[in-house]
Formats: structure tokens, C-alpha cells, sequence
């Protein structure tokens, strides 16, 4: 088994200069042990002009995907408090997943503690993302040190979908254009199967068609009584665009018409 080493920096939960220790995003037990994937910087999917080839010009990595982000007593306080219903909530996610690309599911789900699903997948979030976003957006941390807390301001909106097509994706924040509706949206993105999620900022009020609100969770609380009906899509992620959810098919429609209006250009 790799060995993951220990680096000096500033922990992204207590903001403590320390050494950090390897956090596997997501947590190891949600299959994220020995993960084959597939990394390509954005920059060869507009060089190339197949698409769906480029990702198969990737570098193939193996073993558990994580970031030095947190110190061990953060990383350790996040294993104990958050990733047991984390997992639950994986499972389900495993269970809801259909063969076809893209499906829509309707479900009550049991027995989970959704505000302490929504406060690790927010680690997550603070996992993949640099220093600059825990300064800017100490709220975040705050929430999720606190086991209690239920204060996540209005501003943060954290959206997921199933996933099962495509690839991983790990989008720190930044500015796109929403495919479907031409908005302008800040978000950060993370795609690993059963589930993909977008932490968005300052979007408030509208939908983004297709992925399924889950903020409300933090109102929720952790009463294991409760069922929740949650309805959701299943989108492929066959590029890593944040909030490209389009079908192989989709993208080869897309990529025809480009090298037709290229074509008619010459
Ligand atoms: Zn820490």
C-alpha cells in the first residue's frame, strides 16, 4: 500500500501552520481506496478536436485521491463526527444508480443524518481548494468544526446529482457560464461516483435545472427519525467543465457542428 507523506502548510479547517496529513476526498471507505482515473488539464480538451478521445490521452494514476489539507487532528475529527453517515448516504447513492446516462429518480431515503452529510461534503469542498477560498469564505470552516452548527449563510448553495458516466471531476472555484441558462455562476465542483456536487456562491433564489438543491439539509439536523424525499437526476460528466452534464451524443452533435462551420469557413 502507498504510504501517503506528511507536508508542512496551513491546515484548511483550524487554519493551524502545521503538518498536514493526507485527506482522502472522497473518504476512503466510499471506495476511494485503490481508484484508476484519468487526469487531463483543461487546456488539451480545447486543443483537441475530439473531445471524448482527449480523455483517453490522459495520465492514468492509481490509488486513493486526496490533498494534504488537513492536520491530523482535523482530518481524524472529520473520520469520527462526519464520514460514518457519509457512507450511509453513499450507499444509497449506489443503490439509486441506473445503466442509462442520464435518468431521473424519485426516493425517500431513512435513517440519515443530513446535516452531517451536508458538513463533510462542504470539507470537500475546503479539501480541493486552495488557501485563498478559506480566507475569503471562513463560514465554511466554521460550520463544519462546529458538529452543531447549523449557521451556513444564505450565499452558499450546495447542490448534487448521481453520477455513474464520465469522469471525475475535482473543480476548484471559479466563474462559468451556466450551459443551460447562460448565468453566470461561481461555483466548485466535485465528481465522484455515486454522487457529484457543486458548492455555488452568491446565486441566490434560482434553480440550476437538473441538480438537486441540498443546502436545506443544514436546517435539517441529524434527527435519524425523519425521511426525506429527495428527487434527483443522474448526469454523465464526460467533461471536466464545471456544470457540463451533456450526453456522449450531446457532445459529438456539438463537435460536428463545430468542424462543419470550420469546414465552411476555409
Ligand atoms: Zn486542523
Amino acid at each position: 500500500m502507498a504510504r501517503h507523506k506528511m507536508t508542512k502548510g496551513v491546515c484548511r479547517l483550524c487554519s493551524k501552520d502545521t503538518d498536514l496529513s493526507f485527506e482522502h476526498v472522497p473518504p476512503k471507505v466510499t471506495n476511494n481506496k485503490n481508484t484508476k482515473y484519468i487526469t487531463l488539464p483543461l487546456e488539451e480538451y480545447y486543443k483537441t478536436d475530439n473531445i471524448l478521445d482527449a480523455t483517453l490521452k490522459g495520465k492514468k494514476k492509481q490509488g486513493g485521491i486526496g490533498y494534504n489539507s488537513f492536520c491530523r487532528k482535523c482530518n481524524s475529527f472529520l473520520g469520527t463526527n462526519y464520514v460514518p453517515s457519509y457512507e450511509k448516504w453513499v450507499q444509497a447513492g449506489y443503490q439509486l444508480q441506473t445503466n442509462s446516462e442520464t435518468a431521473y429518480i424519485k426516493y425517500q431515503i431513512t435513517k440519515i443524518e443530513p446535516l452531517k452529510i451536508l458538513k463533510h461534503i462542504i470539507s470537500m469542498f475546503l479539501a480541493i481548494n486552495d488557501n485563498w477560498y478559506l480566507e475569503s469564505y471562513p463560514e465554511l470552516a466554521e460550520f463544519v468544526s462546529d458538529v452543531n452548527s447549523t449557521t451556513l449563510p444564505k450565499n452558499f448553495r450546495v447542490f448534487t446529482y448521481l453520477n455513474k458516466d464520465g469522469n471525475i471531476r475535482y473543480i476548484q472555484h471559479q466563474t462559468v457560464g451556466d450551459f443551460s441558462s447562460g448565468h453566470i455562476i461561481n461555483c466548485s465542483e466535485i465528481t465522484f461516483p455515486p454522487y457529484g456536487y457543486v458548492l455555488i456562491l452568491d446565486y441566490s433564489n434560482q434553480n440550476i435545472e437538473k441538480l438537486t438543491d441540498i443546502t436545506e439539509f443544514k436546517n435539517i439536523g441529524n434527527n435519524e427519525n425523519l425521511s426525506i424525499n429527495i428527487e434527483i437526476h443522474q448526469l454523465p460528466t464526460h467533461i471536466n467543465i464545471p456544470l457540463d452534464y451533456r450526453t456522449k451524443e450531446e457532445i459529438k452533435i456539438a463537435i460536428e457542428k463545430g468542424s462543419k462551420k470550420r469546414n465552411e469557413e476555409l
